[in-house]
């Protein structure tokens, strides 16, 4: 199977060349190769076999590469979990998925005391160190096919209840090849890899392995460990959310922070604010490049190279997201289910070799999520004449008024531009007069009036855009991929 073979190759090219840091330590390619090996044989020891789900509960270290490495060679699935869920949650899909085994962080296993599995192990363990110590006095695995399930990976639930995504290795293979093909990761770089593992986006990581790279792993985001990470590991490429990025802006660290090896920034999962990337490109000087993906596309499927990126001083209202990677393809719809005309505004969908199996045990949600074999991503957006695709918003977040379409996301914009505004989240609300109208929540410094604000924004949206209440919050809320929470500001 491809991680088999990835993690061969490299051993063979470079034996001692770093392929993963964290915080404790640094492993080379061919002890990598060797660890997880052994890791496999270790879990089979163990009565871990082919097919079943293993939860993983950490923070991004390499003990969770080497697991899903591991589970790879067993044909066993890797359930990774966002580590902020409650014991609830975290029991839930345990149930869901039939998991066996949870591996993790001793602390993280202590808060979920109940999880309904067999067999608990914690990466900092003696135990977890002696499996598969002995490999001699265990058996071979057979190299297994790709097109078995990897993961399940649970959406980020910004709109509803968190669904397992089932992806083969065979998806993000044909991602990562994707990648390879445009982004081109090789064996010179470093990425500095500050997004969880547990989402979709641990295929960026995967595909810097693939090259040959160093990858370097984040326990959570501070910036200043984040631009730490930079400068000791002369990385040449940090993959972060458009949030993060405002953190490492506003960090005191930034102004003497030797950011001078850094080639690209690699920024996605959320729309990225064109003040961030204004300012961001003229502070970093570096290249920047988009990644739109999704959980159940496999991942990263769109890129925006940083030779299609906007000058720092001469930033459009809207940034494309970038083309769809080879071996993938997508369309807009329009409202008949049609493919629409070039520039005009649709839902985007894709298919390709890239998209999930399906959702975990749920047939009823992968059946409303496709549609004549293309999935939904229930993004709206268009795609010009070069193939690049321009996301407007979300069409859960689209709020009709009286019949016409306003984009949350354009008025969020537009409050952003204004100098007082740090950020801002826009929502329908009913009315009864018009059926919905947006209303807005800001962050703005102290003394900022809402007559000011909306006479900033009429100045560019049109009457029927404008919001039709302002109000004033310390922060918007986020889920930790900076996607806005709007179900939390329906109330
Ligand atoms: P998830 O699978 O939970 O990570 O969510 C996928 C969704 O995140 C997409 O359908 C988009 O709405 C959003 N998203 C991901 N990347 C971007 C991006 N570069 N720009 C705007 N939205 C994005
Ligand atoms: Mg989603
Ligand atoms: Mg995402």
């Amino acid at each position: 199977m491809w991680l088999t073979q990835l993690a061969e190759r490299n051993r063979q090219c470079f034996p001692d060349r770093t392929a993963l840091v964290d915080e404790h330590r640094s492993v080379t390619w061919a002890e990598f190769d060797d660890r997880t090996g052994r890791l496999a044989r270790g879990l089979a020891g163990l009565g871990i076999r082919r097919g079943d789900r293993v939860a993983v509960l950490s923070l991004d270290r390499i003990e969770v590469m080497e697991t899903y490495f591991a589970l790879g060679r067993l044909g066993a699935l890797f359930v990774p979990l966002n580590h902020s869920l409650t014991p609830a949650e975290v029991t839930g899909i345990a149930r869901r998925t039939g998991a066996v085994a949870v591996i993790g962080e001793a602390a993280l296993l202590d808060r979920h005391p109940d999880l309904p599995v067999r067999l608990r192990i914690a990466v900092e363990s003696e135990e977890f160190a002696a499996l598969g110590a002995d490999g001699t006095a265990l058996p071979e695995l057979p190299d297994l096919p790709d097109d078995a399930p990897a993961a399940i990976l649970h959406t980020s639930a910004t709109t509803g209840e968190a669904k397992g995504v089932t992806v083969d290795h065979a998806s993000f293979r044909a991602i990562a090849l994707g990648w390879l093909a445009v982004a081109r990761p090789a064996d010179d770089m470093v990425l500095v890899n500050c997004c969880p593992l547990y989402h979709g986006s641990m295929v960026v990581s995967l595909t810097y392995m693939a090259a040959g790279a160093t990858v370097v792993l984040m326990p959570g985001f501070k910036p200043q460990t984040a631009l730490a990470a930079v400068e000791n590991h002369r990385a040449t490429h940090i993959w972060l959310v458009p949030q993060m990025l405002r953190f490492l802006l506003q960090a005191k660290a930034m102004e003497s922070a030797d950011l001078s090896t850094l080639r690209e920034v690699l920024y996605g999962a959320s729309p990225m604010p064109v003040d961030i990337y204004a300012e961001a490109a003229a502070r970093l000087g570096c290249g920047f490049r988009q990644v739109y993906g999704m959980t159940e596309v496999g991942g990263p499927f769109v890129t925006l190279g940083p030779e299609e990126h906007p000058a720092p001083d001469a930033v459009p209202d809207l940034i494309p997201a970038g083309r769809v990677v080879p071996g993938m393809s997508a369309r807009a719809l329009d409202d008949k289910g049609e493919e629409a005309a070039p520039g005009t505004i649709g839902e985007i969908v894709v298919r390709g070799p890239g998209v999930m199996r399906g959702y975990w045990d749920n047939d009823a949600a992968t059946a409303e999520i496709t549609v004549d074999g293309w999935i939904r991503t229930g993004d709206l957006g268009h795609i010009d004449r070069g193939g690049l695709i321009h996301l407007v918003d979300r069409s859960k977040d689209l709020i009709i008024r009286a019949g016409q379409n306003v984009y949350p996301t354009e008025i969020e914009r537009a409050l952003r531009t204004h100098p007082a505004v740090h950020d801002a989240a826009v929502v329908g609300t009913p009315d009864p007069d018009y059926g919905e109208v947006p209303l807005a929540y800001v962050v703005a410094d102290e003394g900022t009036g809402t007559a000011e604000l909306l006479r900033h924004v009429a100045e560019q949206l049109a009457p029927y855009k404008r919001p039709r209440r302002i109000e004033f919050i310390d922060q918007v809320p986020r889920n930790p991929a900076g996607k806005i929470l709007k179900k939390l500001l329906h109330s």
